[in-house]
């Protein structure tokens, strides 16, 4: 492990809620810590937000929504004040990937390269979309006629979690904000940090108050007061299958406000003996122990075939050894830690459960080092599909290897989870490629790649995995109501 010498703080700005435009304190004046997983050192007090800083935040958007400009102004205009954004977001990227980088232990060179224009790039996708959300026109049967109307929902509720604040906020507000929609948005606890600054960013390009607002906060204080309001028209939820369940019933006994849930994942990843194996190998590695695991649609179960397993597992062993885990912020840097002591614990405890389960731990299974959250990447063979391993997402660097003979056993052992969201496919043969991608029931499907994202893809779960999409021009649905207008032509010639 690198040392930890390396450790640089950003300068931190805003650590306010943002609500109608102002960065203001708490109503109850309280404040939380983030921390820095590199240490655990606090970085910042942060106003911590409850039910009646949400209830401010929600009147704000609502008074934005109904008697502000953001919903009414054309889809170009809306669109102009985003791609404002996105430039001054381009202006800021090393301290907004540094903010990232200290406040999730993510690495700052792939903040710089990956994640803020990530970011970027699906905000300009939307608003390059905002001036293009059409209704149709309908051929309605008699002497009438008609056309759809499609109008932002209202105030969307948004709820994310730590593992790419930044990708997140704006995976979920761009298509908002396209659709005209304005926004209460509680970015997790562990982060809060990046969505304080887009905030203020958002301002400076001109977006008018009460459209966006950043109530940062606890999920059972904060968060369930957005997903129980009244006045919440849709919320839109990245995170765990238990909070996403807590998001529904909430809508259940509030107003009955849609819900578009983004949950968790187990993803397969599947490769045949004609791959190349040191191409099945790196792919692997990037699949599980890029963002230290901490990505929903992490490739946690690898099955390879039986005719490659033997020269796979040993090459992915050494690939694992050489996986350099240290200071996000130091560039020789692979993986660096989990984002705080709870997920670093839940981590360590299925490795164990790995362990005394009977898998065979080929390498890794301990922390890294005695200072931060940093855990060895780590590789159990002879998983079976009924372990915990295999079942539970571990949301860590954790990969279980797994045997297979023919494709039949392959789709049967892929679909052997209650989750949907990716799989990934390693093959030449174009008729398994096929075959496979349309017999996993998952969301998204990487044949001889992995996380390769685009907003225009559209992206969410199947099975337990929720539901909805994000990304793509379908995501503007989740924030639009569509109204049928229906108007009599008496003298109609038809
Ligand atoms: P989490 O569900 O605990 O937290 C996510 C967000 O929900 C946070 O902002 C949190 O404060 C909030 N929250 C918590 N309790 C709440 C409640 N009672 N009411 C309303 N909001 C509440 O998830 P986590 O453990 O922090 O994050 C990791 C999980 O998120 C993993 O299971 C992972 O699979 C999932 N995830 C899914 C995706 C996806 O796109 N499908 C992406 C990233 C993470």
């Amino acid at each position: 492990m690198g040392s930890n010498e390396m450790v640089m703080v950003p300068e931190i700005k805003h650590t306010k809620l943002f609500i109608n435009g102002e960065f203001v304190d708490a109503a109850s004046g309280k404040t939380f810590e983030t921390r820095d997983p590199r240490t655990g050192d606090v970085l910042a007090h942060i106003a911590e937000a409850d039910k009646a800083d949400v209830d401010l935040a929600v009147g704000a958007a609502r008074e934005a929504f109904e008697h502000g400009k953001w919903p009414r102004m054309s889809g170009y205009e809306r669109g102009r004040a985003m791609h404002k954004l996105a430039d001054l977001m381009e202006q800021h990227t090393e301290e907004l990937a540094a903010l990232d980088g200290a406040d999730a232990g993510k690495l700052l060179l792939l903040g710089k390269i990956i994640d803020i224009p990530a970011a970027v790039q699906m905000l300009r996708y939307y608003a390059g979309a905002a001036d293009k959300i059409h209704g149709e026109s309908l051929r309605v049967s008699g002497k009438y006629q008609g056309y759809t109307l499609k109008e932002p929902i209202g105030v969307v509720g948004i709820i994310i979690p730590w593992n790419f604040p930044s990708l997140m906020f704006f995976l979920k507000i761009s298509p908002a904000l396209a659709a005209g929609c304005t926004v209460v948005v509680k970015p997790a606890e562990q982060t809060p940090l990046s969505a304080l600054y887009y905030a203020h960013l958002a301002k400076l390009a001109g977006i008018p108050d009460g459209v966006i607002n950043v109530v940062p906060g606890f999920g059972p204080t904060a968060g369930a007061a957005i997903a129980s309001h009244m006045d919440v028209d849709s919320v839109a939820f990245t995170g765990s299958g238990e909070v996403g369940r807590l998001i529904m019933e909430a809508s259940a006994r509030s107003n009955l406000k849609t819900v578009s849930l983004e949950l968790g994942g187990k993803s397969p990843l599947i490769i045949f003996d004609d791959a190349d194996v040191d191409m099945a190998v790196e792919l692997s590695r990037l699949a599980i122990f890029f963002n230290k695991g901490e990505v929903c649609v992490a490739g946690s179960r690898v099955y390879v075939q039986e005719g490659i397993y033997d020269e796979f597992v040993k090459k992915a062993v050494v690939a694992a050894q050489n996986w350099k885990v240290g200071d996000p912020f130091d560039v020789a840097t692979n993986m660096g830690p989990q984002v705080d002591k709870e997920q670093f614990e839940r981590v360590l405890r299925y490795i164990e459960h790995g362990k005394s389960e009977g898998a065979t731990l080929l390498t890794g299974g301990k922390r890294a080092g005695d200072k931060g959250y940093y855990i060895e990447p780590t590789i159990f063979a002879d998983v079976k599909e009924d372990m915990k391993i295999a079942q539970d997402e571990i949301f860590g660097p954790v990969m279980s290897l797994m045997k297979f003979k023919t494709v039949d056993e392959a789709i049967e052992k892929a679909n052997c989870t209650k989750y949907g969201l990716a799989a990934g496919i390693i093959t030449k043969n174009l008729d398994i490629a096929n075959r496979v991608s349309r017999s996993v029931r998952a969301g998204t499907v990487w044949v001889n790649c992995y996380f390769a994202f685009d907003p225009e893809a559209p992206f969410g779960g199947y099975k337990m995995s929720g539901f909805g999409r994000d990304q793509g021009m379908m995501a503007i649905d989740k924030y639009m109501q569509v109204k049928s207008v229906i108007t009599a032509v008496p003298d109609s010639p038809w």
